[in-house]
């Protein structure tokens, strides 16, 4: 069976993009590996109009619930091939087919690319405060990285361990204002400039970690926020234009070069990563296939 639309991903720009899709009545089918994407990891969202303080994943779930309200088509899998014109086949071994596709897929969390970062993960290193956070209770952490999600992911911590070294490569954070201003007076907290971690120590669980200075620091949990990019796995299987980092090119209305694919939300190259710009992004992509659909 033949969709009109196919979306990849069920954060917030895919779940907007199919909250649009059914109300134009289009056949749509919404494939996504997380439900609810990436904001079901923020502990507090402030910043999304209607609540002034919510925890991601309960935002993301009232949004959720919004879509299957409107009968979308929902199936949680992951899209593993995608050709042109507009074939998907998922990791289930499902395929399916559609006039038109959305990509709203977000992106992966970067790694430090440091030895045994992998093989210690889940055993200190964890890539999610809200998940892990109360693991630490009591104990001393670290935060790599110095944008909001380091900056909200020390904070958070600040709550359960003792101490938290919150450890930036640069000279100043570039977390937004009002999140730096909660840093002032916590002394839980202590900020580390100018130094990159470059080595994880213990046997079976993370022990301590060592600075390229040299300076070690022992602590039970290392929290790695320092940024993300688009999965290139899926995005290079089709001739679809990027940004030297690896974003989608979109314009206005979502459209990319490609004719009937459209992408919106973190994946794009757009400037502002954040829930409500996913939302817009995905409701105008959702539009844009509809426009094309009707020509
Ligand atoms: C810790 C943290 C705190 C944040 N706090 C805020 C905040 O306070 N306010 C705010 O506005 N924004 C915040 N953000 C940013 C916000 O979460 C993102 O901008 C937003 O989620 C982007 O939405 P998206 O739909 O583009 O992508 P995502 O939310 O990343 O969703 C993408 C979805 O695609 C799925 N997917 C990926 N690949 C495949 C595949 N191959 N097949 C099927 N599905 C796939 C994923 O599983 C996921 O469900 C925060 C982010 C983080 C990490």
């Amino acid at each position: 069976m033949k969709y009109d639309l196919i979306i990849i991903g069920g954060g917030p720009a895919g779940l907007t993009a199919a909250m649009y899709a059914s109300r134009y009545k289009l056949k749509t089918l919404l494939i996504t590996k997380i439900p609810g994407g990436i904001a079901t990891t923020a502990h507090k969202i402030c910043n999304f109009p209607t609540y002034e303080d919510i925890s991601g994943f309960d935002l993301m779930k009232k949004m959720e619930e919004h879509v299957k309200k409107l009968n979308a088509e929902m199936i949680y899998d992951e899209v593993i091939k995608i050709s042109n014109k507009f074939k998907v086949k998922t990791a289930k071994g499902k395929t399916f087919e559609a006039k038109k596709m959305i990509l709203a897929a977000g992106t992966e969390r970067k790694k430090l690319n440091i030895p045994r970062e992998m093989e210690l993960l889940g055993r200190g290193i964890s890539y999610c405060g809200t998940c892990d956070g109360p693991l630490f209770r009591n104990k001393n952490v670290a935060v790599a990285g110095g944008g909001n999600g380091a900056v909200t992911t020390a904070l958070l911590l600040a709550d359960y361990a003792d101490t938290v070294y919150l450890i930036y490569r640069g000279d100043k954070f570039r977390a937004d204002p009002v999140w730096l201003s909660q840093l002032k007076g916590k002394k839980k907290i202590k900020q580390i400039f100018r130094e990159d971690i470059a080595k994880l120590e213990g046997e079976k669980f993370l022990e301590a970690i060592e600075l390229k200075s040299g300076k070690k620091l022992k602590v039970d949990g290392l929290f790695i926020e320092v940024g993300a990019i688009p999965d290139q796995r899926l995005i290079s299987q089709l001739k679809i234009k990027t940004d030297s980092k690896g974003y989608i090119i979109a314009d206005k209305q979502q459209r990319t070069n490609i004719n009937g694919i459209y992408a919106a939300g973190d994946i794009t190259n757009n400037s502002l990563k954040q829930i409500i710009t996913a939302c817009g992004e995905g409701a105008t992509a959702a539009n844009s296939a509809y426009q094309d659909l009707n020509k």
